[in-house]
């Protein structure tokens, strides 16, 4: 009955692929970017607001780059609390504010070429 059946690999060859690509845009400046890096913030679902450094955690997440000013801004605006649609409380608020202080300032002058750790021989 299914001796015509031909047998597909399981492995499907290299290509394109139409796959979507999730953006990740900061909450506060509404930036896209690939190159700044963006820190995740989650609601989890018991509806504690945690940051998710790995972004694996599940929930709904909100994103923010590493320019301090951002953090500033998405936290006194609730630019923050709506992106999560959630009340962040004063003890998150302040949690976040001291994470986002250790966030190294942010510098827009990459020409320094960056160091080589393998080298060919
Ligand atoms: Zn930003």
């Amino acid at each position: 009955m299914t001796a015509g059946m031909p047998v597909k690999p399981k492995r499907r060859a290299k290509g394109p692929r139409p796959k979507h690509i999730p953006q990740r845009m900061c909450v506060s400046c509404r930036e896209r970017s690939a190159k700044r890096a963006l820190i995740r913030i989650v609601r989890t679902p018991e509806g504690r607001v945690e940051l998710d450094p790995t972004g694996r955690k599940n929930g709904r997440g909100a994103y923010l780059c590493d320019d301090p000013a951002c953090w500033e801004r998405a936290l006194r605006s609730d630019l923050l609390a709506r992106a999560l649609k959630t009340d962040i409380d004063q003890e998150t608020v302040d949690r976040l504010r001291a994470y986002a202080a250790t966030l190294p300032p942010v510098q827009e002058t990459p020409t320094e070429s960056a160091p080589q750790k393998g080298i060919d021989p």
